[in-house]
């Protein structure tokens, strides 16, 4: 018989608060604008992609509500999590390069730039590897994509580079990766000109506060929030002419593609061969079972549970490839949470600590803020939250979350934690970001202070007899489409 695990949230939850001052802090922090530089001493390639929006941009930065901020905070969020998913496969990350270094003519000093990654060709050099979350699914890559992968081409002095695109659905939060598009610059000249030139106006419109020489930005932008501020207006100037993606020539690399999937196959495996070892996270306690039969891998066969005749086989486990696509499904969500996370670190300054727990021979971290251990989640429900206690741990609440606070409370023997939730769904609102403060019943949460201490116990024994019936049962929505769900038959007894 399954043992029983971290209680249900309905035991565990003794009052719920919500804490608007604690949401506040937090969406100031989000919404927060940088005032302007005193000087442009440095310029980004990416501001150089389209110069006529960087100088608003710099001298006007404006605030936007939670809503418009979703969209960019799940961009970058979920752009350095793409490189963290594709950097097993990629060669090089993440590259400074300065245009002092740059070799050719005009000379581009001051321009600066940070790569996604990078590919050593072999002739000894580098190339670039841009990576991009892209919203629609094109014939070839955006413009401003091409403009921007030609200029890291320039810095690096190389004719050729690569677009790693990556689909994103911004209304299921699902990611998918697209086939790689292989990109030559063959008049590097004519780049570095462009790079030059639009730094120098960009500069100069800068220091004057003056865009009239600027060109328009080239791509139309329907809402553009400095059009409808009334700061600038795109009617009265030529708009920018792309020159650097209209001289590229494009082609489709799948085989960049599958070499991506072969070196991250071959590093998946050098990592589990180093690190046999059961793997325990925080999350893993929620997920018991999981973690047995993923400890299994890769023996072809077990014997039964009970002595008794060959057992199915174990399953293989996902491919390198089915790995990635899962890590980019929820890649949008994660950026959220990235992102909130690193907002509330930002809100609370000396208030929030990262945590060091060792207990049982495992060490865990757990983020603090007010003395509280607290979790982000992004939640898409088209409704937000009521406050009781009854709303946050129902169906349509936080159940799981709340299990796993309750165990970061119990490991540093808090009896309060809290919860910050964005609804995705939700347009900007009091309630897009919602803040609880929970309290647990002691006596449940020792019941879970005694789980942490035992479960790694049972897994030890339950992987010597290899038998996980006594292991208590992962949330009960995953086991559909669980790919151990054969060999766990969590319906069993
Ligand atoms: S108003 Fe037009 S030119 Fe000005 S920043 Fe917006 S899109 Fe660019
Ligand atoms: S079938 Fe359910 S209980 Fe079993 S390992 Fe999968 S998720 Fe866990």
């Amino acid at each position: 018989m399954a043992g029983r695990g971290v209680p249900e949230a309905s035991l565990l939850v003794r009052r719920v608060e919500p804490n608007l001052t604690a949401a506040l802090l937090v969406r100031d922090q989000i919404t927060k604008v940088s005032p302007p530089p005193a000087e442009l001493t440095q310029v980004s390639v990416s501001r150089l992609v389209n110069p006529g929006r960087a100088y608003y941009e710099l001298t006007h930065p404006l605030p936007e509500d939670l809503a418009a901020h979703q969209k960019r905070i799940a961009g970058s969020g979920a752009h350095d999590l793409l490189e963290e998913a594709l950097a097993a496969g990629v060669q090089f990350t993440e590259l400074w390069l300065h245009g002092e270094d740059a070799p050719g003519d005009p000379p581009l000093d001051r321009v600066t730039a940070r790569l996604d990654a990078c590919e050593m060709r072999p002739d000894g050099r580098l190339s670039p590897t841009e990576i991009k979350n892209v919203g629609t699914e094109k014939e070839r890559p955006a413009d401003e994509h091409l403009e921007q992968l030609g200029m890291y081409c320039a810095l690096m002095g190389v004719e050729e580079g690569r677009v790693l695109a990556v689909h994103r659905d911004d209304v299921s939060g699902r990611s998918r990766l697209l086939v790689p598009w292989k990109v030559r610059y063959s008049d590097l000249a004519l780049v570095r000109r462009a790079m030059a030139e639009r730094r120098d106006l960009l500069t100069e419109a800068f220091e004057k506060k003056d865009a009239s020489r600027l060109p328009a930005c080239p791509w139309w932008f329907a809402r553009c929030k400095y059009r409808e501020a009334g700061i600038c207006d795109c009617g009265r100037r030529e708009k920018l002419v792309p020159v650097i993606a209209r001289s590229a020539d494009i082609e489709r690399d799948p085989a960049y593609l599958e070499l991506l999937q072969k070196r991250a196959a071959e590093r998946s495996a050098e990592r589990s061969e180093e690190d046999a070892a059961v793997r325990l996270t925080l999350g893993s306690f929620l997920t018991p079972r999981k973690v047995y039969f993923a400890a299994r891998r890769p023996p072809e066969t077990s014997p039964e549970p009970d002595g008794g005749g060959a057992a199915p086989p174990a399953s293989p486990g996902p491919t390198e490839q089915e790995r990635v696509e899962k890590s980019l499904a929820r890649v949008n969500t994660r950026g959220v949470e990235r992102q909130v996370f690193s907002a509330v670190r930002r809100a609370h300054g000396t208030r929030y600590e990262m945590r060091s727990v060792d207990r049982d021979g495992h060490s865990w971290k757990v983020p603090v803020v007010d003395g509280k251990p607290f979790l982000v989640r992004v939640r898409h429900v088209g409704r937000a939250l009521g406050n009781s206690s009854r709303e946050l741990t129902g169906n349509w609440g936080v159940p799981d979350d709340l299990r796993q606070l309750a165990l970061r409370a119990s490991l540093l023997g808090a009896g309060e934690a809290r919860v910050y939730i964005w609804n995705w769904k939700l347009a900007d609102s009091e309630m897009k970001l919602q803040v609880f403060d929970v309290r647990f019943e002691p006596p449940v949460l020792e019941e879970t202070r005694s789980y942490l201490g035992a479960l790694p116990q049972q897994l030890e024994s339950a992987l010597a007899s290899s038998d996980h019936r006594g292991l208590p049962l992962c949330p009960r929505w995953m086991c559909p489409k669980c790919e151990f769900l054969s060999l766990c038959q969590p319906d069993a007894g």
